[in-house]
């Protein structure tokens, strides 16, 4: 065991590759959750390359159907996708020690069940000339005390946004009304595109909370 590396936070029990190089390089894990976890990365190039290549007619459309994307197994494919933000949104909190439970993002990896509390904005992002093309986002949190109630992240890689937005139940927050958060367990196949609204997007007052 190397003494310098630190331990993945997904196993907890093994240390991260020291020389790993990926195109995130926050994402810091065992080459043993990186095993476990590259159905995930798969699923996400796959989609990721069905949106660029075709999003034209859905920025016209304003939503995509996943199976399209994932002509078999599309709910399994779903739930990869959300699995792969789950990674990176959980190595980003680990790495930026933002003190959300990662013990939940953890054990949706490991069992490769979708977190409950994470969901997916996707937006245009539009490509102005000479802008930069990939870009990740501050953690944008909201605390209660030390508590966390919420984290939004974006990944953008142009001209498609998607913000990875985790919700602790019972947060006195939500997504504003005009966007169209995805979980897999509850939209199975239809993604609705949401406003883009620029690098992160404020979350909302439930209006049955007060904070
Ligand atoms: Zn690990």
């Amino acid at each position: 065991m190397h003494p310098h590396s630190p331990v993945c936070w997904i196993c907890n029990l093994r240390t991260v590759d020291a020389d790993r190089a990926g195109p995130l390089p926050f994402v810091q894990i065992c080459s043993g959750c990186e095993a476990t976890t590259q159905g995930y990365d798969e699923s996400w190039r796959l989609l990721s390359r069905y949106l660029r290549d075709n999003w034209r007619d859905i920025t016209t459309r304003g939503s995509f159907d996943l199976s399209k994307a994932f002509a078999v197994a599309t709910v399994g494919a779903a739930v990869n996708v959300q699995l792969f933000f789950v990674k990176v949104l959980g190595s980003k909190l680990a790495a930026d020690r933002i003190a959300v439970d990662l013990a939940p993002f953890a054990s949706a990896l490991l069992t490769a069940k979708p977190h409950p509390d994470v969901s997916l904005l996707v937006a245009d992002a539009g490509v102005p000339q000479g802008k930069l093309y990939s870009y990740d986002s501050d953690v944008s949190v909201l605390r209660a005390g030390e508590e966390v109630q919420s984290a939004l992240w974006m990944y953008l890689l142009r001209p498609v946004a998607i913000k990875i937005c985790y919700l602790k139940a019972g947060a006195p927050v939500r997504v504003p009304t005009d966007s169209h958060p995805w979980h897999p367990t509850r939209q199975r196949k239809i993604v609705k595109l949401s406003p883009y609204k620029g690098d992160t997007q404020p979350l909302v007052a439930r209006r049955d909370l007060r904070i």
